[in-house]
């Protein structure tokens, strides 16, 4: 942390910061210059927090240079991590090495209709699967999800499929009974800071896949991931799924760079969701190619066996020629970028 002092900072104001740095453990290294005055403090950040400096007399300025975020920051963990979904023998990594293909329905609907958007996930090439049991909509009269029965419908087909599954959790109650039946907990963008929920995730003892606040920034993003972190859990996959911005042509505006960006901040793997980034299906392919080839960890997408009457993201669900072309994507590009397609337990141990 580096406090700048205003021009003409006297003496003792100088004085007074390195007396109440010193106060609480920390160093105090003054600089003077021509104009004004710096001082570099070493030490434990969250004391020199405790202190206010900005309302010290004499003080411009306080300036972070550490990351706020710790557990989950590249600067004391620079290898990036691989988190391992499933249980058993049954499980998939999401890291650096591999490119993990998620897919399955937006919604659970049925049964039947589960079974068959994870039967075409996985001849696509998926090696985890996707379904909300619990849906977070924007409107109170929109289909709220199946609740438990969804979530026994997901665990029944993950057991016939053989893939792990990944689901939505929205509400920090529901989390113990989420954690039951599903290998990895979803934190979707509406909640990324919902900060209740973020601790019992943290508890849960699943991994957990953290979609970006739809106005989020990455360090706020990030924040949230050290939420999870702070409570004793570092499986935590990260999901950029689109940003607002004034573009009204897609549902979300991509953050393309999001990836990389995170890539040198984090040690997290890192996940594109191109179905909530577009919200419409021909972009789900040039999106997906784009994520390949920008370094991204893997990809989620929404796959539906009959689109015209999903409950859910219709508009944005693939499959047949499209889900058939993704495929295409993703069995050959991420080759191209030194990956491997990440299947059941490729080198864990
Ligand atoms: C979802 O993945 O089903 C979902 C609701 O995504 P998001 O939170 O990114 O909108
Ligand atoms: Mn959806």
């Amino acid at each position: 942390m580096v406090i700048v002092m205003k021009p003409g900072a006297t003496d003792q104001e100088i004085a007074h910061v390195v007396e109440r740095v010193e106060a609480v453990g920390g160093e105090a290294f003054v600089s003077r210059g021509v104009v004004r005055t710096i001082i570099g403090l070493v030490g434990d950040i969250e004391s020199f927090h405790g202190l206010n400096l900005r309302t010290f007399p004499g003080v411009a300025d306080v300036r972070r240079i550490s990351d706020p975020f710790k557990l989950v920051s590249r600067q004391h963990h620079p290898e990036r991590s691989t988190v391992w979904v499933g249980q058993g023998d049954r499980q998939v990594p999401i890291g650096p090495d591999t490119f993990t293909f998620i897919a399955g329905p937006c919604a659970v609907e049925s049964a039947q209709q589960t079974l068959k958007a994870v039967e075409m996930a996985r001849a696509a090439g998926a090696t985890i699967m996707r379904g909300g049991a619990f849906k977070p909509r924007t409107s109170p009269y929109a289909f709220q999800g199946l609740g438990v029965e969804g979530l026994e419908i997901l665990a029944s087909v993950s057991e016939a499929t053989g893939l792990p599954v990944v689901t939505e959790v929205v509400d920090a109650r529901d989390v113990a009974v989420v954690a039951e039946h599903a290998d990895m907990l979803q934190v979707g963008t509406r909640n990324m800071a919902n900060f209740g929920l973020l601790q019992a995730v943290g508890q849960a003892g699943r991994p957990v896949l953290l979609k970006r606040g739809m106005t989020a920034t990455i360090e706020e993003w990030l924040m949230a991931a050290e939420y999870i972190a702070q409570r004793g859990n570092l499986d935590v996959v990260l999901c950029e799924r689109g940003i607002r911005t004034f573009e009204p042509a897609t549902r979300n505006t991509l953050d393309i760079s999001a990836v990389p960006v995170v890539q040198a901040t984090s040690h997290l793997p890192i996940i594109v969701d191109p179905s909530h980034a577009a919200g419409r299906k021909d972009l789900v392919v040039p999106l997906s190619r784009a994520a390949i080839a920008v370094g991204a960890d893997g990809l989620i997408v929404d796959v539906h066996p009959d689109p015209e009457t999903a409950l859910c993201d219709g508009p944005q669900a693939l499959h047949g020629n499209d889900l058939r072309e993704l495929a295409q994507a993703v069995r050959r590009l991420p080759k191209a970028v030194g990956r491997v397609a990440a299947v059941e337990r490729v080198g864990r141990g």
